[in-house]
């Protein structure tokens, strides 16, 4: 599998949520065991690249990438959740968005003074949601070594924003 083939397994849905936007569809990767391999292995290589200690995934296609590259190193997954999801005693962060704004809330309990996290979502393309979740992260005392994303658009600006993280992704478009 090679980037060029990720691109061709990846859907493109013209006007979705709403006109004028371009939406890269995971799903048509998940439908492709090899496409799914290969981000799985990529995303395991920056990981350890960047010597993290727990994975950091974020609702909801975070999660389906984050599972397998955490069991693939032997690592832990700290689930960052939309509202009224997690049972026990939570941190969370607001944040803005194009309309209105969002929360997200993390285990406190889970949450470990000093250990190195990445971050993983299956688009980044704000930065928002992940700026938002690392800074719960490290107002808790855990170092945010990474933001990783199968998908990036870059043209948003998410780089200056997650600044000085570093961000990682598999595969980026203009
Ligand atoms: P951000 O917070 O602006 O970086 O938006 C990223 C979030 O929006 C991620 O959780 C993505 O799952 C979702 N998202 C935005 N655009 C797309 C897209 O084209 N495909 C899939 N997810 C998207």
């Amino acid at each position: 599998m090679t980037v060029q083939e990720l691109d061709k397994a990846i859907r493109r849905v013209p006007d979705f949520p709403k006109p004028g936007i371009c939406f890269y569809d995971i799903t048509s990767i998940l439908m492709n065991p090899e496409a799914f391999r290969y981000c799985v292995d990529q995303l395991a290589a920056i990981t350890k690249d960047l010597n993290a200690q727990v994975i950091g995934a974020i609702e909801a296609r975070g999660f389906l990438f984050a599972t397998p590259v955490a069991q693939a190193l032997g690592l832990p997954v700290l689930l960052l959740r939309k509202k009224g999801k997690l049972p026990g005693k939570t941190l969370s962060k607001r944040y803005a968005l194009e309309y209105g704004e969002d929360e997200i809330f993390v285990h406190q309990e889970d949450v470990t003074p000093g250990s190195r996290v990445v971050l993983l979502d299956d688009l980044i393309a704000t930065g928002g949601t992940l700026k938002a979740g690392g800074a719960m992260l490290q107002e808790a005392g855990a170092m945010v070594v990474g933001a990783l994303g199968v998908i990036g658009l870059p043209f948003l600006g998410y780089e200056k924003f997650l600044d000085p993280v570093p961000v990682r992704t598999i595969i980026t478009y203009e």
